[in-house]
């Protein structure tokens, strides 16, 4: 395999149909079509839908704008799970057109494994734990022995997704996480709510059923507040006894929700307490990307770990820990 050689990523598990072209050094171009629901949550028909009547237009327009011939894309490397059913299934069919268009390599990737592998290649972190946190999944994560263990994770909805139905509660528009983090800024009072660790794991559905139910009493503002610190204490607990049971001295923090600053602020109190170091890509880079599919499917080609057309269902429940990690 030529040292310049180009991968196109595609992503569309959940919200963001993304599509990257990407080498060894850079992203060379990328192009995206969210799906905002028009009301509540993501649905996945309509998701999928919408990916499906976009995903010509964001290829496409990834390829043109980085002025390349197509014989000099290697890969066609997508999100090939987890992820909402009849998302991953749209973007895998036209993925699957496309490596048979181009005679070029099937890559499926694990979305899980991409933010954590892109946030390494972004922020330089060498061995970090991991804290992934975004709409469906919440994990605490750690590479040992071939593959990448999850230490801690949610024991019913991810992060992302308790705040986004707390927020939805109130009428807000989905995503609710960047909305709810501007509320809390205004919160003053501090209102008791469930604080669940059990063991490593943590649970945010018994938060996002207390928080609505004491919408009467207490402000949209005083309830934001202490729900984020309360759900963002919960993740900070655990990935500080997690960074002291994995031995680590670098903690990498993926996935949208990583996008908050609060979050981030307890996070880096934790990390300069203990003399470790702390890592976050971009605003733009730490939610769902093509890039990140891009670059991990670089990894699996310089692997050998193509995926054969006929092995290239999709895995709507493909954990981290599944995946086969040769090149760490
Ligand atoms: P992802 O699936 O990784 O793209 O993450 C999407 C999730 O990130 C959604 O649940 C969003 O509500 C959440 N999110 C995005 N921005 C923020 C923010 N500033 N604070 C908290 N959550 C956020
Ligand atoms: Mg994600």
């Amino acid at each position: 395999m030529k040292e310049d050689a180009i991968i196109l990523g595609i992503e569309g598990t959940a919200w963001n149909l993304s599509a990257a072209l990407v080498d060894e050094r850079k992203i060379i171009s990328e192009y995206e079509k969210p799906y905002l629901p028009k009301e509540g949550g993501i649905h996945p028909r309509d998701a999928a839908q919408s990916h499906a009547s976009n995903i010509k237009e964001v290829i496409s327009k990834t390829i043109r704008k980085a002025e390349i011939d197509l014989d000099e894309i290697k890969g066609v490397a997508f999100s090939i799970g987890p992820g909402m059913g009849p998302c991953l299934r749209t973007v895998a069919t036209a993925s699957r057109a496309l490596s048979l268009l181009l005679k070029v390599p099937l890559l499926g990737v694990n979305h899980c494994v991409a933010h954590i592998e892109f946030g390494r290649w972004l922020t330089g972190a060498k061995n970090p734990l991991v804290l992934y946190v975004s709409g469906a999944n919440s994990q605490v994560i750690a590479y040992r022995d071939k593959k990448y263990r999850i230490y801690g994770e949610t024991l019913d909805i991810g992060v992302g997704n308790a705040i986004d139905k707390f927020s939805r509660f109130f009428g807000l528009k989905h995503p609710g996480g960047p909305k709810v983090e501007e509320l809390a800024k205004r919160g003053k009072e501090y209102v008791r709510l469930p604080y669940v660790v059990k063991g490593m794991d943590f649970s945010f559905s018994g938060l996002v059923t207390a928080a609505t139910s004491k919408s009467k009493e207490n402000s949209l503002e005083d309830l934001s507040f202490s729900f984020q610190e309360n759900a963002f204490s919960m993740l900070t607990e655990v990935t500080e006894r997690a960074l002291s049971y994995a031995r680590r001295d670098e903690l990498l923090l993926v996935g949208g929700v990583g996008a908050n600053l609060r979050l981030r602020e307890m996070l880096e109190t934790v990390c300069e307490e203990r003399e470790v170091k702390f890592f976050v890509p971009d605003r733009r880079y730490v939610g769902d990307n093509g890039a990140m599919i891009a670059y991990t499917g670089l990894l699996m080609l310089k692997n050998g770990m193509a995926t054969p057309i006929e092995r290239s269902s999709v895995k709507p429940n493909f954990r981290p820990d599944e995946a086969e990690i040769p090149w760490f």
